[in-house]
Order: structure tokens, then sequence, then C-alpha cells
């Protein structure tokens, strides 16, 4: 019983849901979206109208209340058909809800997680500054006091969402002094606030998809309950909602591993060369042999920590410093080694595929250049690897 890794029937007849309608509403449009760069609006609607972009969150909040293994079982079947639609559905549940979820009061869980949920609003979530990247407790967008209010000062990059989203999660500096232990605060902003515009997006290698936008915020006034959690512990919530975005992107990174290792082995058993399909050739087999350890490896991996944060809840003053600081590391863990593997594996799927795998347009060739940033955002790998360094050092192995 208590290394039971399977799926309910439940959560079996909800993957099996979610690949009809992926299959049926965005398989066919990845190519011309990846092609055009354009957000693909009618397909994040319809994922909206099923719920998708809910689907952690409690029902009595408006979600589907599937869980963290529900909402990895959603990223592992988005990661197989597209990673830009799995990011704008990452931006917005993993960073978006869970902040509201975690640390909102019962009004604000109303006012922004209710619609969130229910895919009426879409969300994104605002640390990354020009000076403040890895170092992400360094923000220096000044949220001042002004009596009961707040006005919010400063430049974000590289905002996922950050050109379609109703409303976004900020990180501010309330006193740059402090950095992330009692100087950096969450607030919530809606889009059309005076003073808050989207500035330039950036144009990508892959993630043709999403928007990765700039926000400008000046002098926007804010009011005191746009705060979410403490004034001051902005950084907690910030890496809360990070450990639930890089359990889900190693989830969306085990589905892109599956798609890219399926379709090396159809191709190679398609392949003729010597008179041979290439699948009879010991270098083909053992690549695709590396990638089967991978994908199955990372399997348990993801769903472990899936089913670990589901144990543990979603309100983080039910936690102990223990189960925390185990989170952290498992989430680390996740997101380094998936998005490592993710990449080699698509590499090695890419080179089964010789001249062709190179051509503009061939799924392996999309997947190639929309795996890279995995190993980059929602910290980057060597961030994780300070992460599981400094608890390993602390608690031990
Ligand atoms: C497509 C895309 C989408 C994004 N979406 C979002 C989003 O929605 N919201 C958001 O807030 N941010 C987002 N980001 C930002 C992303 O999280 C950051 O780019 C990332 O955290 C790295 O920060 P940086 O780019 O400033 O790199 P830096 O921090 O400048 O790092 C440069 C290099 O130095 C290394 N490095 C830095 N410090 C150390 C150290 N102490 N030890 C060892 N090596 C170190 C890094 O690992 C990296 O290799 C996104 C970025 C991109 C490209």
């Amino acid at each position: 019983m208590p290394f039971d890794f399977s799926f309910t029937p439940d959560q079996e007849a909800f993957r099996e849901g979610v690949r009809a309608f992926l299959a049926r509403e965005v398989a066919p449009i990845v190519a011309e979206m990846d092609e055009k760069e354009e957000f693909p609006a009618a397909s994040v609607r319809k994922m909206q109208a099923e719920g998708y972009f809910g689907v952690p969150v409690p029902e009595e909040y408006g979600g589907l209340g599937l869980g963290k293994v529900g909402y990895a079982i959603l990223l592992e079947e988005l990661g197989k058909v597209d990673a830009s639609h799995g990011t704008i559905l990452g931006a917005h549940t993993s960073l978006g809800t869970t902040p509201l979820l975690a640390f909102g009061t019962e009004e604000q869980k109303r006012r922004w997680l209710v619609p969130a949920a229910r895919g009426e609003k879409l969300l994104a979530f605002s640390l990354t500054e020009p000076g403040s990247g890895s170092d992400s407790g360094s923000v220096r967008t000044k949220a001042e006091r002004k009596g009961d209010a707040w006005v919010l000062s400063g430049t974000k990059i590289y905002v996922s969402n950050g050109k379609e989203a109703d409303a976004v999660i900020v990180m501010a500096a309330n006193d740059a002094k402090l950095g992330p232990a009692g100087g950096v605060t969450a607030f919530v902003l809606d889009r059309g606030m005076p003073g808050f515009t989207v500035g330039r997006c950036e144009k990508k290698m892959g993630l043709h998809g999403t928007s990765t936008a700039e926000l400008v915020l000046d002098g926007v006034e804010v009011e005191a309950d746009r705060v979410l959690g403490e004034v001051g512990r902005g950084f907690i919530v910030a890496m809360t909602a990070l450990d639930v975005g890089r359990v889900s992107l190693g989830a969306a990174s085990l589905g892109a591993m599956e798609a890219a290792s399926s379709g090396a082995l159809k191709f190679a058993q398609e392949r003729m060369q010597f008179g041979h399909p290439i699948s009879e050739f010991e270098a083909i087999q053992f690549k695709l042999a590396d990638m089967a350890m991978r994908v199955q490896a990372l399997r348990y991996l993801v769903y472990h920590a899936a089913a670990e944060q589901d144990r543990m809840g979603p309100d983080p003053r039910a936690w102990n410093r223990v189960e925390r600081e185990a989170k952290t590391r498992n989430a680390a863990i996740v997101k380094c080694l998936a998005s490592e593997w993710a990449s080699e594996v698509i590499d090695e799927a890419l080179q089964v595929h010789g001249g062709l795998g190179y051509i503009r347009g061939i799924p392996i060739e999309r997947a190639y250049r929309d795996a890279r940033i995995s190993e980059i955002f929602e910290g980057t790998n060597e961030v994780q690897r300070l992460v599981i360094a400094r608890d390993l050092i602390q608690r031990g192995l």
C-alpha cells in the first residue's frame, strides 16, 4: 500500500479526456502558431472552458479539485503536444493561482482566484527585473507606503502571459535593504490600472505561442487589499509558487520526452538505410534505450513529488519545517533533472531523425527549440543545484 504508484480510475479518465481534447483542439494548430509566433487565444479559451486553468484549485474556489497529481497529468499530456500551451497554463496556474490559494484572504480568493480557476481571467507572475534574476530577493521595483495604500514604481521583465494577463502577481521591494528577509512584498495588480503598462515583448528561440513581456509600473497606486500575504513576506510567496511550478515543469518535460522518444522510435522503425530499418542498428537502439530509461525514472520522480504536495495540502500554515524544506529540495531535483533529461532526450531524438530533424516545421525541431528554456526559467539549474546542496549540507541526504 505505501508504494502504490497507480492512478485512480478517475485520474485515468481525466488523462483520456485531456488527450482527446488536445488531439482535437491543440495539436492541429501548433505548427502554425509556432511559425506565426502568435498567442493561441482560441485554443486557450477552449482550455479555460474545460476548466483546465484551475485543475489543482479546490472546487469551492472554482477549480476542478484534482490536486497536484491531476495537474501533473494535464501538464504531462500538454508537454507531449506543445510547450507553449504548457507554459501559458503553468504561468497562470502554478505561479498565479498558487499564491492566491496559499496566501490570499477570503476576499482576495473570491476576487481573483475564483475567476482565474474558472478560466474567466488569465494570470501572470512577475518577479524578474533587469538587475534581479537569480538573485531574486534583490528586486528594485519600489513599493512605497502612502497612508494605508502603496505606490509601485519600476520595470519588470520576461513575464510569461504578461501581454494577455488580466491580473499579475508582482513582487516589489518594500525595503530594498532587507532583501528577501522582510524586504519584498507580493501585490496583485489588474491590467489597465493607471500607471501599469505592458512594454516590449521579446522575440524568442522557442515558446513562440507565449508572450514574454516587460511590465512598466509608473506610480501605480495600490490599495492595501492588494497586498498578498504579509508585508515583507513576498519572497516566501514567490518561492511557494515556484515549488509548485518546478514540479509541473517537470511534468511538462516528461511529456516532451515521451513525445520525442516515441517519435524517434517510430521514425527509426520506418526509416530504411543500408537495406534495414535504422532501429536495427545498435547505435540507434542504445539511444532509444537511454530515452526509455530517463522517461521511466522521471515519471516516478514527478508523480512522487506531486503526490507529496497533495499530501501536504495548499495551506503553508499546516506545513512543518522539515516537510517544507523537503518539498523545496524535491521540486529543485525534479526541475533540474527533468529539464536536463528533456534537453538530452530531445537532442538524441533529433539525431535519430538525421537531416529531417533539422527542418523547420518538423515536431522534433520545434521541441528542440522549446525545451532549452526549461534549464533557465523558474530558477536556473545552477540555482536549483545551490538549493539542493544547501539543503544537503543542513539536513543531510
Ligand atoms: C521565456 C522566458 C519566460 C520567463 N517567464 C518568467 C515569468 O513568468 N516571471 C518571472 O518573474 N520571470 C520569468 N522569466 C525569467 C527567468 O526566471 C530568469 O531569466 C531566470 O531566473 C534567470 O535570471 P537571469 O536571466 O537574470 O539570469 P542571471 O541570474 O543573470 O544568470 C546568468 C547565469 O549566471 C548563473 N548564476 C547566477 N547566480 C549564480 C550563482 N549564485 N551561482 C552559480 N551560478 C549563478 C545563472 O545560473 C546563469 O547561468 C522568464 C524568462 C524567459 C527567458
